[in-house]
């Protein structure tokens, strides 16, 4: 009993510096400065919460069996995380994040599918199936095979792989497989059966409507709203577990739930607001303006050598960059900040236009920008910045496409129109640097680029920086 007491006691006690290392963790993960120690610290609370579990969890007087199963999976899946995260390259991130956040929802959906044939007859005879355990157990399951199913087509998207499938009436068919998964679980709460035994089935036929829900609501969401649905799985994956948490009375499988669910419903609805788009079209997979990408605008561009490009730039008062994906490719932000250091020190005030969905995951650019040590405080939100533009001598465009696209606001049957951009059109002079008249992840024209104001720099980011360092140093 001693023995069944403590033991039960270091598990708990463990369990709640587990969740204040997750929570502790999350706080630290909001500032650059910070993440790296935050990510550490949860990780620390993960590993006390496995090995306590292996070590103390008991269930009925009796210690976890399968010892070596579990350790040989926890290794085996250690490795290839391990080798994996090491070898893949910054901008396959968001891919891998995908892949990763699809594994948890797989896991929860699994947890589900074990435990639903294990219901007891004795709370069955005691509640009916109209209790919180097996409302946990579906939920768990509805959610965690959404967000499966979900991440493995975001995966493939970002991969570049699978394409957008929009048909019209995906709303409608997304809304009633909806309203069935909600109206199954019900279902099967309200059934009268003496052993679980007879609904099993049911589970198996619960999944296979939630894998295709998962599918058909990622499927047609364009290039430019990815961000948005990626938080919105990543959200679903932290409330599938923390429905295991429900399940097994654990503690920190709780808080590590409900912090993922929240923190990633949270940043949804930020990413809603940044990309002007209702929650409820994100959940039934219908965005934009649903228009298709347009490829026969154009028009006369402009070059602009690389020493025009460094006097002009030598000569403002004020210069904002913007960075976007190609700065990622081109690994240039070390040399990026290099210029801007270079133009301060000749009394150019220099500033960076943040856009929240540049790049390829969500803090993409704040990540690499905050890995050159450029100051926090040079980052501007876009809609902060944007009022500022006018007066701005020179804008500079380094790999960055969608964010600056104009048809956001100029053609609504573009499917990117209503996203907030960065008005690089306002500044009095622009300066786009790409390799050459490549589009961006939303594949569609980009006008700014046929604009009277704006001067092309064609060539790798990292070159054509390292060109222009030289280049104004040499003034
Ligand atoms: P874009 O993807 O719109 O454009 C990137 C541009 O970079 C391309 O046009 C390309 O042109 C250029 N480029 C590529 N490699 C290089 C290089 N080595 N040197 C110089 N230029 C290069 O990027 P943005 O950051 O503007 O927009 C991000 C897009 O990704 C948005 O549509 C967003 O919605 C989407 N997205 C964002 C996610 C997020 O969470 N942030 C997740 C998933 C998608 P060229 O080939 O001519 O060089």
């Amino acid at each position: 009993m001693m023995d069944q007491i403590t033991t039960s006691g270091i598990l708990e006690i463990t369990y709640v510096i587990a969740s204040v290392l997750f929570i502790l963790g999350l706080k630290m993960l909001s500032h650059p400065e910070t993440a790296r120690r935050g990510n550490f610290l949860a990780a620390i609370g993960m590993i006390l919460a496995i090995i306590a579990t292996i070590l103390f969890h008991k269930k009925d007087g009796q210690p976890i069996h399968n010892i070596v199963w579990i350790l040989a999976a926890i290794i085996i899946g250690t490795l290839i995380g391990w080798a994996i995260a090491k070898r893949v390259k910054m901008t396959a991130m968001p891919q891998l994040v995908s892949f990763f956040n699809g594994m948890g929802g797989a896991a929860a959906a699994l947890i589900s599918m074990m435990e639903f044939p294990h219901v007891s007859p004795e709370l069955i005879a005691k509640s009916g199936m109209a209790n919180g355990h097996v409302l946990a157990i579906l939920i768990g399951l509805m959610i965690g095979t959404v967000s499966w199913a979900g991440s493995m087509i975001a995966f493939g998207k970002l991969d570049g792989w699978i394409g957008d499938m929009r048909i019209k009436a995906m709303k409608y068919v997304n809304l009633t497989i909806l309203t069935f998964l909600i109206g199954f679980i019900a279902f099967i709460m309200t059934r009268k059966v003496t052993a679980i035994a007879e609904l099993t089935p049911l589970i198996y036929i619960m999944f296979a409507v939630a894998v295709v829900y998962g599918v058909l609501f990622v499927m047609p969401i364009g290039g430019a709203d990815m961000p948005v649905v990626i938080s919105l799985l990543n959200s679903f994956t932290g409330v599938a577990a923390a429905m295991g948490g429900f399940l097994y009375n654990n503690q920190a499988m709780l808080t590590g739930g409900i912090l993922v669910g929240s923190a990633g419903t949270i940043l949804t609805i930020l990413m809603c607001k940044a990309m002007n788009r209702s929650l409820l079209n994100v959940i039934v997979g219908v965005f934009g303006g649903g228009g298709q990408a347009n490829t026969d605008e154009g028009g006369t561009i402009k070059e602009i050598s690389i020493s025009d490009a460094a006097v002009l730039l030598s000569y403002s008062k004020k210069v904002v960059i913007v960075p976007g994906y190609g700065l990622a490719v081109a690994q240039a932000q070390h040399i990026c900040h290099e210029l801007d250091k270079l133009l301060e020190e000749k009394g150019v005030e220099v500033k960076y236009a943040i856009h929240p969905v540049a790049g390829r995951m969500p803090g993409h650019m704040n990540v690499l920008l905050a890995e050159a040590d450029v100051p926090y405080d040079k980052l501007i939100e876009s809609d902060e910045i944007n009022p500022d533009l006018p007066n701005t001598d020179v804008l500079v465009v380094i790999g960055a496409n969608d964010v600056v696209n104009p048809a956001a606001e100029d053609n609504p049957t573009s499917p990117i129109y209503g996203m907030p951009i960065i008005k690089a059109r306002d500044a009095k002079n622009v300066i786009v640097m790409k390799r050459g008249m490549g589009k961006g992840y939303a594949a569609i024209e980009n006008m700014l680029f046929f604009n009277e104001k704006t001067r092309m720099l064609f060539g790798d980011a990292k070159g054509t920086l390292q060109a222009l360092v030289s280049e104004v140093k040499n003034m």
